[in-house]
């Protein structure tokens, strides 16, 4: 379909986002959901789903750096790991650049966005649904998980935010069964919304996973396209603790890994975990 339309728009609750685009080159409902793929002047192509914006051409590095390179470099040795969602293949890309990785799990519901950001989106995922370490799983993360007799050094949670079928992604029997497939050095990073559009995901993912795990941190980064200020994500482990791992020993890893990125650095790995003020207290005091 190339359908010209100038803008498309994300409906917030009191906000509205409009992209001016070039030209819709698909939409349609899948099984699962709304889908758009749009050319945009400002941020080139973009994955829309159920009306949010996913992830774009222009800014999509931005949060698969941080969501991969924080925890993984995190890790003393990450060797196995899962994605669940992540169907444009970024967290997938990022996640393959580590030598000591001998095979990725990806678990995403809709294997039609798989299908069609690489057929419109293929520099985000660029060749890494083709490596010989990816196993795909097309399944609902929350089923899959149940019943998966595999341990995880490094779990990344890469889903839309609580509606449609990513909904049981955010619940505690999910939460719960993602520890009993972790490793013991193993940690989960997952997506917690913006958070001055999303104000109640991170206090809610929060209070299960310190419930769950010895330690759970927030960490804040800005994309552009995940409108409402800071983008958070939550780092959960029950050894790791994100606060004392420091610049230099992350500077090793990242030469160790021979990481080139345009974001993620050891300074901004740190930094990203002192979150602002009117978080720490939204999270402990209320
Ligand atoms: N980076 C984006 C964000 O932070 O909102 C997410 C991008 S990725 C496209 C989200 C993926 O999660 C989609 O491909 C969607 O189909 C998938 N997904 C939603 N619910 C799921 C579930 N229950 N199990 C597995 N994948 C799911």
């Amino acid at each position: 379909m190339n359908e010209e339309r100038a803008w498309v728009d994300e409906q917030w609750n009191n906000v509205q986002i409009l992209y001016k685009v070039r030209s819709i080159l698909y939409e349609n409902r899948s099984e699962f959901q709304h889908t758009q793929i749009v050319d945009s002047y400002q941020y080139g192509r973009m994955l829309l789903l159920d009306g949010f914006v996913q992830t774009t051409e222009k800014d999509e590095f931005i949060y698969h750096e941080m969501m991969v390179h924080v925890p993984m470099l995190s890790h003393p040795n990450p060797e196995k790991v899962l994605i669940i969602g992540g169907g444009d293949g970024g967290i997938l890309r990022e996640v393959l650049r580590y030598g000591s990785v001998g095979g990725v799990t990806m678990v995403e519901i809709d294997s039609k966005v798989i299908d069609l950001c690489q057929e419109y989106l293929p520099m985000i995922s660029a060749g890494a649904f083709n490596d010989k370490r990816t196993n795909l799983v097309i399944d609902d993360g929350a089923e899959f998980v149940k019943e998966t007799k595999d341990q995880f050094d490094v779990i990344i949670v890469d889903s839309p935010d609580p509606i449609g079928p990513a909904r049981v992604l955010f619940s505690k029997s999910f939460y719960l069964t993602l520890h009993d497939i972790m490793t013991n050095h193993g940690i989960l990073a997952r997506q917690t919304g913006s958070l001055h559009l999303q104000v109640d995901e991170q206090k809610e993912a929060y209070d299960l996973l310190t419930g769950i795990y010895s330690y759970t941190e927030p960490f804040v980064f800005a994309v552009p396209t995940y409108v409402g200020g800071f983008f958070s994500a939550m780092f959960s482990s029950d050894s790791i603790n994100p606060l004392d791992i420091g610049i230099s020993a992350l500077e090793d890893r990242v030469v160790g890994n021979r990481l080139e990125t345009k974001y993620y650095h050891p300074g901004i790995h740190v930094g990203a975990f002192h979150v602002p003020r009117f978080l720490k207290e939204r999270l402990i005091c209320q």
